[in-house]
């Protein structure tokens, strides 16, 4: 869509303000708006946002990292791709934007340049990644000081789709309005927890989607008096919210599922079994990018289907990578691998980046997984030794573990850039410095509230 195009909608649809949103170093969704007198120009120039911004904890308390302090400002710079109405809101729309310094360039801090970086180098390779997030997520209503689940459903069932339909109805045709294709939906295990997901796209829009389908959520929740949260785990006694990511790898005229291969047993090709053994192997670091909050790790645990351990297995939902089975009649296309230790605390920008530059470190060096890690079992049921002789590792157990992981894993560092890795490490060790000093109770209710 071209810029005259946006302001000719805009009008029509009677918007009034355009925000143009970002997702921070800390996972917040935030942004600023523009008035629609002024959209034909912030369109071209932008608008000017403080770089302290990426340097700010997900508790706004600035954090020091060299280049941002009080002085310089990035643009933010819609993609004109992404303008997008709001059923929710009808005065408003919104664009997801890009950080560029005030020189033109994409800012190295920048997530959404990261990925897109990413993805320009896997299309170097002949690779085209098609991406899809799964959101989980609860409806709840505020309780006395915290919060409280919609409602006592049952997995799947049909009592937890009665409760939750106004809400869930309204979510799909706001979702559907907004270009974005509805697949599935089902009540989820945890009481007033949903899982309605979302077709997969081309990788940047499969992350930009995702910031679409967070606002919808938590708006069109609103708009029904209750309140969303995709905190990976608001309560304690109820199962986790992840938000697994699959991915697949297509030639550069998407026509074939690279990762796709009839004549192996798990259907996989060599490309696939590389991006597997390079996420395998720097799943630690990995971590911090996809799980990346403190409560990201209240998620991760034996037994609780959200992953422990660093495997992979054919429907195996303990371990990290599942390979889904095929569906019939859509073999090539159904072939994808499923992330699974993710939340929706994450970036996704930054997240969908980190994992393809592990994958892409995998195919560069042709990284078998070891054949140890393949399981099609429950690790959580192996006795410590036969892990050991296996190679299974856990996944990092606390925030710091992982964020240790990351710093020392230059793979995915160096892919990220200096600016980037480290005003990330600095905003996560605020984190983990701020939570692990205070209570359980503190550390969901800030949680619930900013995812
Ligand atoms: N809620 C689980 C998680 O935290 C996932 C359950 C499922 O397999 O859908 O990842
Ligand atoms: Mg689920």
């Amino acid at each position: 869509m071209d810029h005259i195009e946006i302001v000719r909608l805009a009008n029509e649809a009677g918007v009034q303000l355009v925000s143009f949103l970002f997702c921070d170093n800390g996972g917040i969704i935030r942004g600023k708006s523009t008035h629609i007198a002024g959209l034909p120009q912030r369109l071209a120039s932008g608008m000017g946002v403080t770089s302290a911004m990426q340097a700010m904890s997900d508790m706004d308390q600035l954090q020091v990292v060299e280049g941002m302090g009080p002085v310089g400002e990035f643009r933010l710079i819609p993609d004109p791709d992404t303008f997008t109405l709001l059923p929710y809101a009808p005065q408003r729309a919104l664009m997801l934007a890009d950080m560029i310094t005030t020189e033109r360039e994409p800012w190295e801090a920048c997530p959404r340049s990261f990925l897109k970086r990413m993805l320009a180098r896997a299309q170097d390779m002949g690779l085209a990644f098609q991406a899809a997030f799964e959101p989980e997520w609860y409806l709840a209503r505020r309780d006395g000081d915290g919060f409280a689940p919609m409602d006592e459903s049952l997995d799947n069932s049909t009592i937890g789709d009665a409760f939750a339909r106004d809400v869930i109805d309204d979510v799909v045709s706001t979702l559907t309005a907004q270009g974005l294709r509805v697949e599935q939906y089902y009540p989820e295990l945890g009481q007033g927890q949903q899982e309605l997901s979302i077709a997969h796209a081309g990788a940047l829009t499969a992350a930009d989607n995702h910031l679409v389908y967070r606002e919808t959520v938590r708006n069109v929740a609103w708009n029904h008096g209750w309140l969303a949260s995709f905190a990976p785990k608001p309560f304690p006694e109820q199962a986790g919210s992840g938000c697994h990511i699959h991915l697949s790898a297509w030639d550069r005229n998407e026509e074939r599922n690279l990762f796709y291969d009839p004549e192996d047993a798990q259907g996989l090709s060599l490309l696939a079994y590389h991006f597997i053994g390079g996420i395998l192997e720097h799943l630690p670091g990995l971590a911090a990018l996809t799980c990346p909050s403190m409560n990201s790790y209240r998620r991760i645990s034996p037994g609780s289907w959200s992953t422990a351990y660093i495997c992979y297995g054919p429907d195996n939902r303990e371990a990290a990578v599942r390979i889904p089975s095929r569906f019939w009649g859509a073999e090539m296309a159904s072939t994808n691998l499923e992330f699974r230790p993710a939340d929706s605390s994450s970036n996704p920008y930054i997240a969908l980046g980190g994992l393809i530059a592990a994958g892409l470190d995998g195919v560069e060096r042709s990284l078998r997984p070891p054949e140890g890690l393949w399981i099609d079992t429950d690790p959580a049921r192996l006795t410590a030794s036969d892990l050991a002789v296996r190679g299974i590792r856990r996944l990092p157990a606390t925030l710091l573990d992982s964020i240790r992981e990351l710093e020392a894993d230059e793979t995915l560092t160096g892919a990220m850039g200096p600016m980037l890795a480290s005003s990330y490490l600095t905003i996560r060790r605020a984190d983990w410095e701020l939570f692990s000093q205070r209570d359980e109770e503190f550390e969901i209710r800030h949680h619930f509230y900013k995812y």
